[in-house]
């Protein structure tokens, strides 16, 4: 990972989480004496009313991590009120009180970090890589967004005009942030949209995913204690209707949502159907991501880079690859070598050192991929299928060849990788029907020839493209991530426009 610096600090490439057998023992003795997290609706005056139910580890559905007691509707009230409240004060703070409690935020999180590994490997079934990851990706996301806070908010722009008159353009909180995440990321994605939606003067509630409430909990009770008023920063867990009472909301003022495209869509919708101000909706969503291979392309660099994209966190990443596109003249010894690579891989216990893909998140997820296998075996080619542990939530990799691009018409969220053949006179064919798709989130290539990688980038609307390397991993502050299309409404998440979006400007002109 690079080094970086954001502001007077570097990011969480400057420190260590030990040799990966000791952190795995780490993880093993913290697992062993249990959680026991009981996460509730943490929103002030508000007493738990509901009945706590039992949070089950994917990799072992017979171990209980912990208890959520999830908001209710009129919960959902309450927070609007508090929030309004805390919002009031929070807007005056000066950005550099804002920003450093993102920077307490992030000190906090690098000291607990081993203990954030071990519980998204429990409640998440994070491999011990992706853990360190993705506890890394959220303190980065603090550090940046403070340091970018500091660098767009802190002082108003003195804008120009005539003699005799002052013009300042100043940005201000838009109100309460609704901040609804999914259960892939559920530390970084939610903190990052958190810590966006704060430091850009709102206050936030946060919906976490129903499948992972703790680790959503445990992150927020954090951030309290790096400084944010409970009034300026509520959570509501919730499953089902918490999302959607938030969204229809009259108090709202602005929601931030990453998550499956129709899920947007249905907000969107709900967001049109109201009266009163228009609300903002930023939308992070999903992707039918491709990968082009020509017959340039170094074949081992590729068989890596694919199983990487393709297999790595279980598939269950917005970015990871679902359509490959081999070039005819190389896809058979393609595929070989993409195949031997995908054997190698060890499903299991995610809290194992020698793990590669751990559990899918539940048992719909399970369901919904398996079905996907099935029907695809009544028409095309099933190439290859992994052997999955007996405990546990497991989906084995696949291989699927697909007699045309057609064939793959929605977002297959898991280890499920399809596979196309082109001839080399297709090439705008491939271009063509990765764009008819509608998504643009992420995109492979893989060629040594420069016109052939300039070509397709410019012909195809991907946030994010990737050139002869693997197509996931975003770094923050380095590779700005976000896509277009069906894939979401920009701006880019750990980019240099993205705090603005949470923002609204004013501009005071003075008659002096
Ligand atoms: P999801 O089913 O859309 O749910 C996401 C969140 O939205 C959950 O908290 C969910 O909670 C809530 N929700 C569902 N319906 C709602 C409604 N009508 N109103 C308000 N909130 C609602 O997505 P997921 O299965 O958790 O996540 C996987 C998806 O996220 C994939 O499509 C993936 O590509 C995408 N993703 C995109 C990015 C990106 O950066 N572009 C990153 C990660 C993941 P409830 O179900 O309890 O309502």
């Amino acid at each position: 990972r690079p080094l970086q610096i954001y502001g007077a600090r570097k990011n969480s490439a400057g420190f260590e989480f030990g040799h990966r057998e000791s952190l795995a023992q780490l993880v093993k003795d913290l697992s062993a004496a249990s959680f026991g997290i009981a996460a509730v609706p943490l929103v002030s005056g508000v007493a738990p009313a509901g009945e706590a139910q039992p949070v089950l580890s994917p990799a072992d559905r017979s171990r209980r991590i912990g208890t959520v007691v999830n908001a209710t509707a009129a919960d959902v009230d309450k927070a609007f009120v508090a929030a309004r409240k805390g919002f009031v004060a929070w807007s005056r703070e000066p950005v550099e009180t804002r920003a450093a409690c993102l920077e307490r935020m992030a000190d906090l999180l690098e000291a607990d970090r081993i203990r954030f590994v071990a519980l998204l490997s429990a409640e998440a079934g994070k491999t011990l890589d992706d853990g360190i990851a993705e506890v890394r990706e959220a303190i980065d996301f603090c550090r940046y967004y403070a340091a970018e806070a500091r660098r767009l908010f802190a002082e108003p722009e003195a804008m120009p005009g005539p003699t005799g008159e002052d013009n300042r353009l100043l940005w201000r909180g838009r109100g309460v942030f609704a901040c609804i995440s999914p259960w892939n990321f559920p530390l970084a994605i939610f903190l990052g949209q958190v810590s966006a939606a704060l430091v850009a003067g709102n206050a936030v509630l946060a919906k976490p995913a129903p499948q992972t409430p703790l680790v959503a909990y445990e992150a927020v009770r954090l951030f309290h204690r790096a400084g944010v008023p409970a009034d300026v920063l509520c959570l509501l867990p919730g499953a089902g209707e918490v999302g959607a009472a938030i969204a229809a909301h009259p108090k709202l003022g602005g929601l931030a949502f990453t998550g499956s495209t129709a899920t947007a869509q249905a907000i969107n919708r709900s967001l049109a159907a109201k009266n009163g101000p228009i609300v903002p909706l930023i939308a992070e969503t999903g992707g039918i991501n491709a990968m082009i291979v020509d017959a340039t392309a170094l074949g081992e660099q590729v068989a890596d880079d694919v199983v990487m994209s393709a297999f790595r966190s279980a598939g269950q990443r917005c970015s990871a690859l679902r359509i490959l596109y081999l070039q005819e003249d190389i896809a058979d010894g393609m595929l070989e070598m993409i195949e031997g690579a995908a054997r190698e891989l060890n499903l299991g216990d995610p809290a194992r050192v020698t793990t590669d893909v751990g559990p899918v998140i539940d048992e719909k997820q399970q369901a919904m991929l398996t079905g996907h296998v099935e029907d695809m075996r009544k028409s095309q080619k099933v190439r290859y299928a992994g052997t999955v542990p007996n405990t546990g939530v497991f989906v084995a990799p696949h291989i699927i060849e697909l007699d045309r691009p057609e064939a793959l018409t929605k977002e297959v969220f898991g280890p499920v990788l399809h596979v196309v053949r082109w001839k080399a006179k297709d090439l705008p064919k491939v271009v063509e029907a990765i764009a008819a798709t509608g998504y643009g989130l992420t995109l492979g290539v893989h060629s040594r020839i420069e016109a052939t990688v300039r070509t397709v980038a410019e012909a195809l609307d991907a946030g994010n493209v990737y050139v002869n390397r693997n197509m996931i991993g975003a770094v923050v502050g380095t590779q700005p991530f976000g896509g277009s299309g069906l894939s979401g409404t920009g701006f880019k998440a750990g980019g240099p426009a993205y705090l603005m979006r949470f923002a609204q400007e004013q501009v005071v002109s003075v008659n002096t």
